[in-house]
């Protein structure tokens, strides 16, 4: 008779006799109270279907079987190749001129450019220190204040990154980050010649949009709106994509967020919550509220997802699709926020208008309120010595589950991870245990949420989840 070697595996109670068990290659299942006594005591009691699956899914093996430890290495290090490729986000922060002032903005913007925009010669040397990646695939997005009110620099910069890439050969992607108000032709057919992507903040209808977006003629929507269907007619239809920010004043309307998102023809939204970093903090009271405000407001909005879904619309949430991504999918999209080692530094980095670089946009932001610390060095420095200096070492170490109180010992901890940069700006240490800060628990209840969802196993949810688990949908 062989004999059966449990794997390490971490667990989470749905319900009292509910319970999601992650295995250390990421695969889950669901068990009864007794099925999960029998595996960790008498694994050999369990029936032959739920072991056979439990064995597929690397809960336990046969003793002596050097091979299936070999194969469940090599899955770990599948799920960890996008974050340990090299930085692959490049975060360009060309201009803090804006002509808005949204009540959730994290940097002090600026309609003059004395000071607040990147001197040419610092974002000629930001180009030639992205390639310093190993990464083959490199994305650059471009960030404000709105970079479209410097548009030389824009140019300038992509112009550079295309000459350099000619010898590099990577694959390169361009994305705008904008507002979309000074949009003409000139731009869209600069954009359509070198592929740019423009990623605009469209946070629900009109009355709400206005509201948080705060522009001198009360007419924030209305230019955005007429920006998006330039943009669409000229660069492509798909060249925009929208991203909303959850407001006190959208936790009432979670529907009309998401059909605006469908009547402007998009099919995907992306609700996020708010982040009070930075200069937000100064208006908490006006525009903050509960986790729990939020993830009540996510699953209306969620649920109105599904039914326009269900009418044949295809429309998508993006934090549905990263959460899925990181359940389903044995590829592992590489979405920054939730990696462990983090990918603040690894993955992403932030070039700021500053002449420093930073871990994240998160951190460039604290600096807008006078907090240097989480630079990671100037710009000009080799990539090698920002990724060895002593402040991205202790991301990384405080980014690692099995340090952190809380993460290590988290079933969900092999789809996450702690968020050293939201610790820090909340408790000023990226240390703090990660059930204090608002990134784990608000995933926490994410996953959840999605468990419950994918416990009940309706087939027309599962077709959904599987299709927008697919790494390819994400960026
Ligand atoms: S941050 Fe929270 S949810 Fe994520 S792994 Fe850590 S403890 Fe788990």
């Amino acid at each position: 008779m062989y004999k059966l070697e449990l794997f390490p595996f971490g667990f989470h109670r749905l319900s009292p006799n509910k319970i999601v068990a992650i295995s250390e290659s990421g695969d889950y299942i669901f068990l009864t109270q007794e099925e999960l006594y029998l595996l960790v005591h008498q694994p050999s009691k369990l029936n032959n279907e739920l072991l056979a699956d439990l064995k597929s899914k690397y809960f336990l093996g046969e003793i002596n079987q050097p091979g299936l430890t070999r194969l469940l290495a090599s899955r770990i290090a599948e799920k960890k190749e996008t974050i340990l490729s090299g930085p692959s986000l490049h975060i360009i922060v060309t201009t803090l001129q804006c002509t808005h002032s949204c009540r959730y903005c994290q940097v002090s913007r600026s309609l003059d450019d004395k000071g607040f925009s990147m001197p040419i010669e610092l974002l000629d040397k930001v180009c030639e220190t992205i390639f310093e990646s190993p990464s083959q695939t490199l994305a650059v997005e471009f960030q404000g204040g709105d970079p479209l009110l410097r548009f030389d620099l824009l140019k300038h910069a992509i112009e550079r990154i295309n000459i350099i890439n000619k010898i590099e050969k990577r694959n390169v992607r361009f994305i705008v980050a904008s507002t979309l108000h000074q949009l003409n032709d000139e731009m869209c057919a600069f954009f359509k010649n070198n592929n740019v992507i423009l990623s605009t903040s469209l946070d629900g209808p009109k009355g709400i949009h206005n509201s948080n977006r705060i522009h001198y003629g009360n007419d924030s929507y209305e230019f955005t709106v007429k920006g998006l269907d330039m943009a669409r007619r000229k660069i492509g239809y798909d060249s925009v994509s929208a991203l909303m920010t959850t407001t006190r004043q959208s936790l009432q309307s979670p529907e009309d967020v998401v059909d605006e998102y469908v009547t402007q023809g998009f099919n995907e939204i992306f609700l996020r919550p708010l982040s009070l970093y930075g200069f937000a903090l100064r208006n908490p009271t006006k525009i903050s509220y509960s986790v729990k405000e939020f993830t009540d407001f996510y699953r209306r909005a969620f649920d109105r997802i599904l039914f326009w879904n269900n009418k044949g619309i295809q429309i998508r949430e993006v934090t549905a699709s990263i959460i899925l991504n990181k359940i389903l999918s044995t590829f592992d999209a590489g979405y920054v926020d939730l990696q462990n080692p983090s990918g603040f530094g690894l993955a992403v980095l932030v070039y700021n208008y500053d002449g420093y670089i930073y871990p994240s946009d998160e951190a460039r932001m604290l600096t807008e309120t006078g907090d240097n610390s989480l630079r990671l060095g100037k710009i000009g420095d080799s990539l090698n010595s920002i990724l060895s200096s002593n402040l991205a070492k202790r991301i990384i170490k405080s980014s690692l589950a099995k340090f952190i109180p809380g993460c290590m010992d988290c079933a969900f901890n092999k789809y996450c991870g702690p968020d050293p940069i939201n610790a820090f700006s909340q408790f000023g240490f990226m240390e703090a245990p990660a059930f204090w800060t608002k990134h784990c628990i608000i995933n926490t209840w994410m996953f959840e949420f999605f468990f419950a969802l994918l416990e009940k196993n309706e087939p027309e949810f599962i077709a959904l989840a599987n299709a927008w688990a697919k790494p390819n949908h994400l960026h």
